[in-house]
């Protein structure tokens, strides 16, 4: 028994820890694998991305615990890859040549500022008001369909294995300030994206990061989208979105008892090189 967690950072990009560290913890919880997934670089000047030039070296260190141990653990190598339709994403040749096991795709950008800054919506609140003044003329409506918009585009054109944080960019709006997410257009911009998710296969991370780092009370996706996420039947991960390796499975044991309650029973996890789904209990996952 031991949760698994596939979506965690590391010194190689804003991470704390170096991926040796996260190792140990995830021995000390007795994971059965853990995944990496720094956050793939970019072309820009971002402070969290990776670096082009560090991309092998990442690949290397991975690579390198994986033989350096008899280990009773499987390590996977990942990134976690922001989509910016022909500028980055899973496929984009610089992913493609590191030879990843998997990839979690998520949307930290929507479209850019005047002077080509790609605007980022889950950054500073000033940086996103700017961005919707800017490029949206002040209409969150039209912005938060769009953040869905470029996630079903993903889908279709760029696949990952793995949609990161779903509903991330409603950090934004705190106690529903901009918008509330019981909205009709709201709830139409996820349903239209989780019919996609269905028709595509891929799986929905449920990430805890929001609730322990205090940004959010709830999951991302929030429960209502798991609900109906349950309904359609998309496969779910629990990841915890670390950048310390104490994070590994912060908030995990409430999550799970949370996905329980919705009626999910089974995680979808990378072991033995494949896609299994294993059972789900409040206490990590169920091998047996
Ligand atoms: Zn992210
Ligand atoms: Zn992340």
């Amino acid at each position: 028994m031991g949760f698994t967690n596939y979506h965690g950072h590391t010194y190689y990009c804003d991470g704390k820890g170096t991926p040796a560290e996260y190792l140990e913890a995830a021995l000390q919880q007795q994971m059965p694998a853990y995944g990496f997934s720094s956050h793939a670089p970019l072309p820009y000047d971002i402070a969290w991305t990776m670096k082009a030039e560090e991309a092998d070296a990442y690949v290397r260190e991975i690579k390198a615990l994986r033989t350096g141990l008899q280990h009773s653990i499987e390590i996977y190598l990942g990134m976690e890859v922001d989509y910016i339709p022909h500028v980055a994403g899973p496929g984009h040749e610089r992913i493609q040549r590191l030879g990843l096991d998997y990839t979690i795709g998520s949307v930290h950008f929507v479209d850019f500022f005047e002077d080509d800054r790609p605007w980022e919506i889950d950054g500073t609140h000033q940086v996103f008001m700017e961005g919707l003044q800017q490029i949206f003329k002040g209409d969150i409506r039209q912005a938060i369909e769009r953040y869905y918009a470029l996630i079903r585009q993903m889908i279709t054109e760029d696949p990952p294995h793995i949609i990161g944080h779903l509903d991330k960019i409603k950090i934004q709006s705190e106690e529903g300030k901009l918008f509330s997410e019981k909205e009709d257009w709201y709830q139409h911009a996820v349903e239209q994206t989780l019919q996609l998710i269905k028709e595509s296969g891929l799986i929905v991370e449920v990430n805890t990061r929001g609730i322990y780092k205090k940004k959010s009370t709830e999951t991302y996706p929030s429960p209502p989208i798991l609900k109906r996420m349950k309904a359609l039947d998309i496969p779910i991960m629990l990841n915890a979105d670390a950048h310390h390796p104490r994070e590994i499975t912060s908030c995990f044991e409430e999550t799970a008892e949370l996905l329980l309650k919705i009626g999910y029973t089974h995680c979808r996890v990378l072991l033995q090189g494949q896609w299994q789904d294993i059972k789900l209990t409040t206490k990590g996952l169920d091998y047996a």
